[in-house]
């Protein structure tokens, strides 16, 4: 019995001095305390952490720890001691001895007696300091991080939102141009367009971009071919000076034909990104184009027709015509007086008849040499030729006693033979178609941009308001051959002459006051 004693006694103190070598080898502070807060035991983790041996605190309170100024929260924790609960990882502030204040972290817990009295308390205090002060720099870290986050994303916003004033700005210029400007990036799709886009389109934008514009918004005929264009842009193969045409489809799978010009848009580095295509619309000229070709086929064949009957008219008429004139020219020599009045009078019409006719035919023929017999242009001098029309025109000139003057005149491209005649016929219309005081003609030209405007003035009867539709009309006269002698062709040959030339005629005139009649010839042709 007594061995076993002796070797439970052995045996307990074994393990309090293992239990207390656990403790002083502790880096933790561990203290034991009376329930008034006075300090019984201090291991060498506490003399570590607070600086003051266990000789130098036993037996005194544990409120020396707390640093001066901040709240006594000792008598706090010992109420709760008291009633038996345990504290567990507590943080304060505590003081060193040198005064140095430190942040720990307690668990405190009662000790009871082996009636289960409590009667006093044991402190378990860790030195957080680092631990605090690793946090606290996290924390700062962090609040850095988010400031900078913050300022980043502000500046980023206004960025943003500068750049989206740009690109407003932009799109805004974009949408007023007249023609439509569309984006295409490498991968064929639309990144920009402008409102005349939308409009030809008649998509909405939201509709256009990042469509792949080959496939949505070309026929399928034409898209292999733009395709290629553009992947040869893309790579730089190609400059991007040339105009081409091509159609887009509408909303309605209606076909517009837009001609384009092409710009490749580059990075920093160079490298092309982009094609920039702006395009107009040129659907309706294209069909005026169509049918203006028509009507001057249409106007070629017609001309063609006319010089065809001209020329039989004038060759295979001419023969029984001079048959005509020809037996009753005989009849008249003959018969004229042996027959009675009448018959005399009859063979006056005929002859005169058969006259006219070998006119309009001779007139006919002259218009139609216009287009068959014209020559090519040369410089030719209107001095000259108006000297050349007035010394044709002088009998007619001299028996009217009319005055032709001029201003100076200019040196055009034309056909001198036919420019004669032009000026000739409205000379000596101006003179034909006089009143009773004496003509005067006057000739001038003036440069308008690239034309010369001729004018033909006269002091003559003038020409009435209902007549001016057919005044350039073949054999379309206002007045009886008997009173203004004519065929009324001289000014269908005028209009041929002046059209071969590639100018315009009209006249403006006032009844009883005098006509002035108007030709343009281009400056260079
Ligand atoms: P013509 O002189 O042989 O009648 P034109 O073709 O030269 O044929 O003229 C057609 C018609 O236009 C004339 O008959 C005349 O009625 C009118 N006309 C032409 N020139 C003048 C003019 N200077 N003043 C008034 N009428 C004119």
């Amino acid at each position: 019995m007594e061995d076993i004693n002796v070797k439970s006694e052995q045996f307990n103190e074994e393990k309090l001095a293992f239990l207390a070598s656990i403790i002083e080898s502790s880096d933790d502070a561990i203290i034991g305390k009376t329930l008034d807060g006075t300090i019984l035991s201090w291991n060498m983790g506490a003399q570590k952490i607070y600086g003051y041996s266990a000789n130098e605190v036993t037996g005194h309170s544990i409120s020396i720890l707390v640093p001066p100024g901040y709240p006594d929260d000792i008598s706090q924790i010992l109420k709760r001691i008291r009633q038996g609960q345990r504290i567990e990882h507590y943080e304060t502030v505590r003081m060193r001895k040198d005064g140095k204040k430190i942040d720990i972290s307690l668990t405190i817990s009662p000790i009871k007696d082996s009636t289960g009295r409590i009667i006093g308390a044991s402190t378990i205090a860790r030195d957080i300091t680092e631990r605090k002060r690793a946090e606290e720099a996290l924390r700062r870290a962090y609040d850095d991080l988010e400031m900078r986050v913050q300022e980043r994303t502000s500046e980023l916003s206004r960025t943003n939102e500068a750049l989206r004033r740009e690109r407003d700005k932009a799109q805004k210029y974009l949408d007023v141009a007249g023609v439509m400007v569309v984006i295409i990036g490498a991968d064929q799709k639309v990144v920009l367009v402008n409102r005349k886009c939308c409009e030809i389109l008649r998509y909405n934008e939201h509709e256009i971009i990042g469509k792949n514009w080959f496939e949505t918004f070309l026929p399928e005929r034409v898209r292999y071919e733009v395709e290629v264009v553009f992947t040869k842009l893309m790579a730089g193969e190609i400059e991007p000076v040339e105009f081409f045409e091509n159609p887009v489809l509408t909303r309605s799978g209606k076909e517009r034909m837009i001609a384009w010009h092409n710009t490749v848009l580059r990075d920093e580095a160079g490298n092309i990104t982009s094609i920039l295509s702006s395009g107009e619309d040129i659907t309706e000229r294209k069909r005026a184009e169509e049918e203006r070709e028509r009507w001057t086929a249409e106007l070629a064949r017609s001309n063609a027709e006319l010089e065809q009957f001209a020329y039989v008219a004038s060759h295979d008429l001419q023969e029984p015509l001079r048959m005509i004139s020809g037996f009753t020219k005989l009849l008249e020599r003959r018969y004229k007086g042996r027959l009675d009045r009448s018959a005399d009078e009859f063979i006056a019409y005929i002859v005169d008849g058969a006259a006219r006719m070998q006119r309009m035919i001779e007139d006919l023929l002259a218009y139609s040499r216009v287009g068959t017999r014209g020559k090519p242009f040369e410089p030719t001098n209107f001095e000259d030729i108006f000297d050349q029309a007035v010394a044709n025109l002088m009998i007619t000139i001299e028996e009217n006693k009319a005055q032709v003057t001029h201003d100076p005149l200019p040196t055009v491209m034309a056909d001198d033979s036919q420019v004669a005649q032009l000026l000739q016929n409205l000379i000596s219309n101006g003179i034909k178609f006089r009143r009773e005081e004496p003509p005067r003609v006057h000739v001038s030209a003036r440069r308008k941009g690239n034309e010369w405007f001729f004018s033909v003035q006269d002091n003559g009867i003038g020409i009435a308001p209902e007549f001016f539709g057919s005044l350039f009309q073949l054999f379309q006269r206002e007045h009886a051959a008997n009173k203004y002698p004519g065929t009324g062709i001289g000014l269908a040959i005028c209009r041929r002459i002046v059209e071969r030339h590639g100018g315009r005629i009209w006249a403006e005139s006032e009844v009883g006051k005098g006509s002035k009649f108007y030709f343009t010839i281009p400056v260079k042709k």
